[in-house]
């Protein structure tokens, strides 16, 4: 399966990264003096990046962004005009750098070179862009009373905004978090996953160069455990956006307590796609396909639980299966590439133990399954797609998310059945549904426990759609108008317009 060419991709050179902390407007190395080093996906042997231990600098990042609230450096709280012009220019800069930061996300993801080029990077922009054009029209209500007084409701920023973000898409996740948090006049600190931070990093320096003011966005690398925790437990720290896992989420909410401050979680999923025996088989089996395997399949939103009516369930598996079978596996940066290593190689190894739990519980594995290891693949995190049939919902698989290019099947008789099936899980974040008799689509969509329902397509994510769980998968909602409300505190300034003897209820205090 590897195929030579593959080989000169492993054989370029690239530079070692030093990722460093971004404070106040500049690059920092950390208080720790450590590093960590980060190894290739595709290539475990080689170092691409060493990450700065920030766990250290955390107040100062803090103390930084609570600086440039409160004393609104450079108008940066004020001056709503001056938060488009640099979310504007950043987006600008972005697309000037889009084959930087495409091979900076694909060299530490693992993701394809296609995927981070024209989705990943773009997307970003795009965040920013609809973020920036928001940025100006935050408008709040007033009304004349029947009293003749007025009640204004105006919006303000909310403060420092934590951003934690997971590996899977480190630039776009974050933009999705950031990008209403700095519209809406709020400063931020971001903690980016230690796998891979090197994005955050390199668009802080973007940011400042658009015109951010210092401090208003600050990026500190190390780990979970010490530098996230800090921020999530930090009493200058207004509201926490989280991206991860379901479990990390939880202690998140339960840390933040301590704060009461806001928090947003966007966590797992363990998407189901529906398909009728009415639906477009062929447009069907590739969205499919792709919904699995996309991003390596480590993704939340992939598509990773089939669900095919029992009528076509052996023609539609033969379908997808010849799709997986054309995908090609190998280094990240290739052109050619479908299906990259995975991030790393515990997340390989949870991916393999979940496919050895499969065969143990007595699944069909009718594709792939192993590692590959024959010749340079040896060298990275490759693993064949794989597609496992029949397998019963209190099946481990069915029910947890695998993060990895794992497709499980499972077959319905009926609609009632299939949004049975779908719902059969603690996650609720994202769902498809295939059918060409709109009103059952439309039925199925409106039972379905999930933030996001795709029908007769998936993993289209423009930022005009929300993006959020039901149940387990997460708390509140990112992208859309909607989110930089959860950047705002609604106050209201009331205006007494009486004149003349005060209202009759004071004289129940004054006598
Ligand atoms: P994790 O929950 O392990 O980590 C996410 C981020 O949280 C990382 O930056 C991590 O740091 C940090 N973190 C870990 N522990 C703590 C802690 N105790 N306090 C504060 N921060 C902490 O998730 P992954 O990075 O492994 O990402 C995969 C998960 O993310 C999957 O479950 C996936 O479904 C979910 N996800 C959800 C999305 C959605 O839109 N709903 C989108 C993408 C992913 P470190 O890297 O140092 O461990």
């Amino acid at each position: 399966m590897f195929k030579e060419e593959h080989k000169a991709y492993l054989d370029q050179k690239h530079d070692v990264m030093k990722i460093n902390i971004f404070i106040d407007g500049e690059e920092l190395t950390p208080s720790t003096g450590n590093y960590s080093e980060r190894r290739d996906p595709g290539d475990e042997d080689r170092v691409i990046g060493l990450v700065a231990d920030g766990s250290k600098d955390v107040g100062a990042a803090v103390d930084a962004a609570r600086r440039a609230f409160d004393r609104d450096a450079g108008g940066w709280v004020s001056d709503y005009r001056l938060r488009a012009r640099v979310l504007y220019k950043a987006a600008e800069l972005l697309r000037q750098n889009l084959d930087f930061f495409a091979e900076t996300e694909s060299l530490f993801v693992g993701k394809t070179i296609r995927t981070s080029r024209s989705s990943d990077v773009p997307r970003a922009a795009e965040i920013l862009e609809f973020y920036a054009g928001l940025a100006d029209k935050i408008l709040g209500t007033s009304q004349i009373l029947r009293t003749g007084d007025l009640v204004a409701v105006v919006k303000q920023p909310v403060g420092v905004v934590a951003a934690i973000t997971p590996w899977n898409f480190p630039l776009v996740i974050m933009c999705r978090q950031v990008a209403p948090a700095l519209a809406a006049g709020c400063t931020v600190v971001t903690k980016p996953a230690s796998l891979t931070p090197a994005s955050a990093f390199e668009f802080a320096k973007i940011l400042t160069k658009a015109g951010a003011p210092k401090g208003v966005f600050n990026v500190v690398t190390g780990s979970g455990e010490t530098v996230g925790s800090s921020l999530v437990k930090s009493d200058k720290v207004d509201a926490v956006n989280f991206t991860g896992e379901t479990s990390t989420g939880r202690w998140i909410m339960e840390q933040a307590a301590g704060s009461l401050k806001r928090v947003i979680l966007e966590l797992g999923g363990k998407n189901p796609n529906i398909v009728f025996e009415d639906a477009d088989l062929e447009r069907a089996a590739t969205a499919v396909t792709y919904g699995a395997y996309a991003n390596n399949g480590e993704s939340c939103a992939a598509g990773s639980r089939l669900l095919v009516h029992s009528n076509v369930k052996q023609k539609f598996i033969e379908m997808v299966v010849e799709r997986v079978r054309r995908m090609r596996v190998g280094y990240q940066l290739d052109e050619k590439t479908d299906l990259g290593p995975l991030v790393s190689r515990k997340q390989l190894e949870s991916v393999l133990e979940y496919v050895g739990a499969a065969a143990s519980e007595g699944l069909n594995i009718v594709y792939g399954g192993n590692r590959l290891t024959e010749s340079f693949y040896a060298r990275g995190n490759y693993m064949q797609p794989t597609v496992i049939v029949d397998t019963p919902r209190e099946s481990k698989l069915f029910q947890e998310e695998i993060f990895g290019p794992v497709l499980t099947v499972t077959e319905f008789r009926d609609e009632d059945e299939a949004v049975e099936l779908a719902n059969a899980t603690l996650y609720g974040l994202a769902a498809g549904v295939w059918s060409n008799d709109v009103g059952k689509a439309v039925r199925v969509a409106e039972k379905i426990k999930a933030g996001a329902v795709w029908v007769n397509t998936y993993y289209t994510l423009p930022v005009e759609m929300p993006w959020g769980g039901f149940k387990q998968s997460g708390l509140g909602r990112n992208n859309t108008v909607h989110a930089i409300e959860h950047y705002l505190e609604h106050k209201g300034i009331y205006v007494d317009n009486q004149q003349g003897p005060m209202r009759p209820y004071y004289r129940l205090v004054l006598g």
